[in-house]
């Protein structure tokens, strides 16, 4: 069912060297390969002379060094991260650090919702709980810099503080992991919510920027067809989960073998939580039913 989007896994890129992207817009992609990464985390460099920064990266000196060598004649007067996943955050203090920028985001790592009672984040490990933005943006806020200018565009649902970034000059959005080239973005509960990325997703088809720069993976040029198609793939998955509870009830393990055909088995755990995040979502519409809050042990069945 994924291979209805027309997934891009073409990039070839060498980690931590710098390669011109879109006119003016450089990225270094980081050296951290992986099932939920792709080939690594891009981080952006914006203008020239006077540029901001999208995404140091994760905590990789090496990473930085590379970051800092791609803008070594220069002065970086911004940084903007678009949510705070460890592949995106954590080097923002060591290039503060150095560059005297100021540090721009929605805000602190947070969940998008209050854990039930008994319940683990099972997502933990993978925020960034100790980044704290300098200046906290909203929606529609705009940032101008030399020669460029930002305008933050809410995006939760990956994560509740995720910032997609759209450069004003180009028609380009930074999606960070909201919609990304290569594969389908995780929504995972807590830290993600199904109904807020749905919302987000709509949002963006509606602006209608031509070309997507993502957090992993490839640019992706015809961006307004991508994202219908990111859209219609969410249907038809929650469309699946309603039909397999059509059946018979049934828990998550049951519906993730019955609709993730042929999956990466190191992608079960997060075909669960995302499964978990369409339930929640069909719950608080009414249209599925469990005993209790929505767990990934309960049991679930079509409303009565
Ligand atoms: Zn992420």
């Amino acid at each position: 069912m994924a291979d209805d989007i027309p997934f891009d896994k073409n990039l070839a890129l060498t980690p931590d060297t710098v390669d011109e992207v879109a006119p003016g817009v450089r990225r270094v992609m980081a050296n951290n390969p992986g099932p939920f990464t792709f080939k690594g985390t891009m981080s952006y460099i914006v203008g020239r002379g006077k540029v901001a920064i999208i995404d140091p990266g994760p905590d990789d000196p090496a990473h930085v060094a590379a970051l800092l060598d791609a803008v070594r004649s220069e002065t970086v007067t911004h940084i903007f991260v678009t949510h705070t996943h460890r592949d995106h955050s954590p080097a923002t203090p060591a290039v503060k650090h150095a560059t005297g920028a100021i540090v721009y985001a929605e805000g602190p790592h947070r969940a998008a919702r209050p854990l039930h009672i008994g319940e683990h984040n099972p997502l933990d490990s993978s925020g960034d709980r100790d980044f704290v933005p300098d200046v906290r943006l909203k929606d529609g806020d705009v940032v101008k810099g030399d020669g460029w200018t930002i305008e933050a565009v809410a995006t939760p649902g990956h994560t509740a503080n995720h910032m997609a970034y759209a450069l004003k000059e180009q028609n380009l959005l930074f999606a960070g992991d909201h919609v990304m080239g290569w594969a389908t973005s995780i929504v995972a509960p807590p830290d993600g919510a199904m109904s807020d990325y749905m919302a987000s997703l709509q949002k963006l088809a509606k602006r209608g920027e031509e070309l997507y720069l993502p957090g992993h993976g490839p640019a992706i040029r015809d961006a307004k067809r991508f994202v219908n198609y990111y859209i219609l793939h969410r249907k038809a998955r929650e469309a699946s989960i309603l039909h397999r509870l059509g059946k018979s009830e049934s828990d998550i393990p049951s519906i993730v073998r019955a609709i993730y055909i042929g999956i990466d088995p190191r992608l079960t755990g997060a075909a669960g939580m995302s499964t978990l995040a369409h339930l929640e979502d069909l719950v608080a519409r009414g249209l599925v039913e469990t005993d209790g809050a929505p767990s990934i042990e309960g049991t679930y069945r079509l409303a009565a």
